[in-house]
């Protein structure tokens, strides 16, 4: 049978070293709170039971906004240290009794599904089993003044990281005696069950599984990401004839409508065009010519499917889809968030990544006689 596995999510930190004045936990990585892709790993890891965060006193709405619409048990209050939080975790499992616990830094937003799998294979094999990975530098141990004192032998030297994995039983066992005796100062959890006389076994670690503690860190682990691109699209197309436009995937009731061989919506074509811009990649008429009778009336959704689908094929991210249309009219204002729910949805994004703004030509040129619609669309994404 397979253990029951619980996952403590450490949060308790105060480190504001990361710059931004809050908790680095809080700070935003890629978009969202740090803390955020800890939980949603262990949640969305089949092997874990249940998701035990732990936080700070005060830190409770800023949890709440980072854990937001995520299955993690209530969090609990952390202590003074490291190690009183921990046991904190802990003693709010007591009631689910896991066979096994994994405790992990929010600090380490890179840890990975696999880590994870090792994780659990490892507790399950050795009461306590922590991530280690060799060390390329050379360590040197110093005295007060600086002086070096020893050179440790690099073969033998292991840096350590999260999450650990402890038999639940021997963990909270442990951290009661240190509790009892009066050690408050272990700085993580595999030190204090080895203080407590039990063996701990390290398997592979991962090197992308940094933590992050300064500012620097932040942006080293934030360029790291990749390759971010921004492309940008225009389009165009003249009324006609008609009793709505397409706009951004949305009928909008119109005394005209648009003319163009798929169904002439500038929006999405621009959009296309953004996003094969950042895949250097044609154009939107170099992938569905209007030669072509297929593409004769064709919803323009599956363009930009289309164009979304080439940026998962390379392996990228959209981090944002940026569209200004210009018309006299129809009034953009009354459907903009039903446009920008709509591109959300084709591009399968988070609204809060499509913007549409609107403006006139302030009735000059084209657009400002009312000849026809134009958009820009500019989009940003990273690729691997
Ligand atoms: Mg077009």
């Amino acid at each position: 049978m397979a253990p029951r596995v619980a996952a403590i999510v450490l949060a308790a930190g105060r480190g504001v070293r990361s710059g931004g004045g809050i908790p680095k936990q809080y700070r935003l990585l890629d978009g969202e709170p740090m803390v955020r892709r800890s939980l949603r790993l262990f949640l969305g890891h089949g092997g874990i039971s249940v998701v035990q965060p732990v936080i700070a006193a005060g830190d409770e709405p800023l949890f709440e906004t980072a854990a937001a619409d995520l299955a993690v048990a209530a969090p609990v209050m952390g202590g003074a240290t490291r190690q009183a939080s921990v046991f904190a975790g802990l003693q709010a499992l007591v009631p689910l009794a896991p066979d096994l616990v994994l405790v992990h830094d929010s600090a380490r937003p890179f840890a990975t599904a696999e880590l994870v799998d090792r994780a659990i294979a490892a507790g399950s094999a050795h009461a306590a089993a922590i991530p280690a990975v060799a060390v390329t530098d050379t360590i040197k141990s110093v005295d007060a003044g600086g002086r070096v004192v020893t050179t440790p032998d690099r073969a033998t030297l292991r840096a350590v990281q999260t999450p650990q994995a402890f038999r639940y039983s021997m963990l909270i066992e442990a951290h009661r005696r240190a509790a009892a005796a009066g050690r408050d100062d272990f700085t993580d959890d595999a030190a204090l069950v080895e203080w407590a006389g039990k063996s701990v076994m390290t398997f592979p670690g991962d090197p992308q599984n940094v933590k992050l503690t300064t500012a620097e860190d932040f942006a080293r682990a934030q360029a790291a990401q990749g390759d971010m691109r921004t492309g940008m699209g225009f389009d165009v197309h003249a009324f006609s004839d008609g009793d709505h436009v397409m706009l951004g995937g949305i009928a909008i009731a119109h005394s005209r409508g648009l003319t163009g061989h798929s169904d002439a919506d500038v929006v999405l074509h621009a959009l296309v065009d953004a996003i094969l811009g950042v895949l250097a990649d044609g154009d939107i008429g170099s992938h569905f010519p209007p030669s072509d009778p297929q593409w004769r009336g064709a919803s323009s959704d599956r363009f930009l499917a289309f164009a979304v689908q080439r940026v998962a094929a390379r392996g990228g991210r959209i981090a944002h889809l940026d569209v200004t249309i210009v018309c006299e009219a129809p009034k953009i204002g009354p459907h903009r968030d039903a446009i920008r729910r709509r591109i959300a949805a084709i591009a399968d994004l988070a609204p809060d990544r499509v913007a549409v703004k609107a403006t006139t030509s302030e009735g000059l040129g084209f657009t400002g006689r009312g000849e026809g619609i134009a958009a820009f669309a500019q989009a940003t994404i990273r690729l691997p």
